[in-house]
Parts: structure tokens; C-alpha cells; sequence
């Protein structure tokens, strides 16, 4: 059994099929799927509950992609604290920093960022954090804000090992992506084997990061054993060694 940490199937992308999507990954032996909210607009939250809702196997995440952060006013901070209390809900996120595109400013996003951080401490959460050249950042805040109080996961970790430590030591998990079945991707690879393997965590992000050989194309949660083959080969180890632990690691982590 593998467990997909991290996925968008509640969008526009997968409005037409997202039953036969669940019934792939099913088959090739995805079993549980983390609907991550927060990457697009707040509805996507309520579209990812309803959808945690209506199939087994399924759990759903409330937050704001840092992206997203510049929207966050009052009266949707009151939604999102509510929501994420909804009952179902796994963790907190999308959350966390963007500095490579910073669609919205580094003040903005470190502000919710904060404030995501806090909502996780009140509700014993785990925190889903997005970092893009921002792990120095990332890794500062959650230091000082979540007191070491706070546990969660790195999704689609692509920093170097210097990084991968910081955030092995504040006690999150890493999540790798189909980023690491890319030919360019030999630095990632070489994280991933040094990572311990009861700390790692796969994930799709569908539609986005299709691994190979589907690169380019709409990704979803079936493709992620491919993913799951290349933490096996590069650990030495089987993909059912991969598959149980990342699958634990998922489970221990959203308590599911
Ligand atoms: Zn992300
Ligand atoms: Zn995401």
C-alpha cells in the first residue's frame, strides 16, 4: 500500500474523471490520498472536504498556498480558522513561503505563514509547508514560532542536505515528489538517500510534477509508485520496504 501525502485532485483539472482518478490509483495501490487545500483559492478547502467526504481512503488538509497569501483579509482568516476545525480535516496547509516566484510579498507571506503556525499549535495539527528558496526562512520561523511544539512535513522537498537536516532536527518529515525521477535531478537523489527512511513521506501534487516518464503531463495520484521506485532503487532497498514505511510514516504523521 502507498500513501499519496499530497495531491490536488479537487481542482478544475480533474472535474471531469476525479472518480475514475480515485479508481487508478486504487488499483495500483494507492490507498489513501491527502487532499492538500489552499493552492488556488480558498473554495478549493471546501472542494477538497466535500470530496475527503464523499469516498473512503480520502482526507483532507486546510490552508493557503503562500501564493495565494496577499488574499487572506479578516473575513477569510475566520473561514479558514473555522474550516480547519471542520471535522476530517488532517493537518494545516498549504502553507509556508515562496521566494522563487513571491506572487505575493515575503512580508505577506511570512505573516500568514505565522499565523498558520499558530493555528497548528491550537489544534495539535501537523503543518503541510511549501518552501521554495525560502528553507533558511522556513526553517527559521518554525524554530521560533512553533517552539518545537508543532510537527509536519516538508512537501516536494528540493533543498539541499543542509536543509533536509534543519528539518529533520525541528522533527519534520520530507516529501519527495516526481521531481526526483528527473535526469537534472541527481543532487535531489542524493538527499533522498541520506534521508532516514522512517522520515520520509511520497507524494503526486497532481495534477502538477508528473514523474517520468509523464513529465509534462496532468499527473495524478496511480503515478505515484514511479515516484516510490526511485526511493527504492536509490536506497537499495524494495519498493515494499519503501511503500511500508513511507505508508507508516504518512499514517503516524495525519493520524489516519
Ligand atoms: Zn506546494
Ligand atoms: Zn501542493
Amino acid at each position: 500500500m502507498l500513501i499519496d501525502s499530497h495531491a490536488h485532485i479537487q481542482g478544475s483539472e480533474f472535474s471531469a474523471d476525479v472518480d475514475q482518478v480515485i479508481r487508478r490509483a486504487s488499483e495500483a495501490g494507492v490507498e489513501k490520498i491527502i487532499i492538500v487545500g489552499g493552492a488556488g483559492d480558498l473554495s478549493s478547502n471546501e472542494a477538497g472536504l466535500r470530496l475527503a467526504r464523499s469516498f473512503p481512503g480520502l482526507f483532507a488538509t486546510v490552508g493557503m498556498h503562500p501564493h495565494d497569501a496577499k488574499d487572506v483579509g479578516e473575513e477569510e482568516w475566520d473561514k479558514l480558522r473555522a474550516l480547519v476545525r471542520e471535522p476530517g480535516v488532517v493537518a494545516v496547509g498549504e502553507t509556508g513561503l515562496d521566494f522563487y516566484y513571491e506572487h505575493a510579498p515575503r512580508q505577506t507571506q511570512v505573516e500568514l505563514f505565522s499565523r498558520f503556525i499558530g493555528i497548528a499549535r491550537e489544534t495539535g495539527l501537523p503543518l503541510v509547508v511549501h518552501s521554495r528558496r525560502s528553507d533558511r526562512e522556513v526553517a527559521e520561523l518554525l524554530c521560533g514560532e512553533a517552539k518545537g511544539s508543532v510537527g509536519g512535513v516538508i512537501h516536494c522537498f528540493t533543498g539541499d542536505y543542509d536543509a533536509a537536516r534543519e528539518f529533520l532536527d525541528l522533527g519534520f518529515f520530507l516529501s519527495f515528489s516526481g521531481i526526483v525521477t528527473f535526469k537534472n535531478a541527481e543532487y535531489l537523489r542524493d538527499v533522498v538517500r541520506k534521508v532516514p527512511l522512517d522520515r520520509i513521506l511520497v507524494e503526486t501534487d497532481a495534477p502538477y510534477l508528473a514523474p517520468v516518464p509523464h513529465r509534462g503531463k496532468r499527473n495524478e495520484p496511480a503515478f505515484l509508485r514511479l515516484v516510490a521506485d526511485v526511493v527504492a532503487g536509490v536506497k537499495g532497498i524494495s519498493l515494499e520496504e519503501v511503500a511500508r514505511s513511507t505508508s507508516c510514516n504518512a499514517q503516524t504523521l495525519f493520524g489516519i
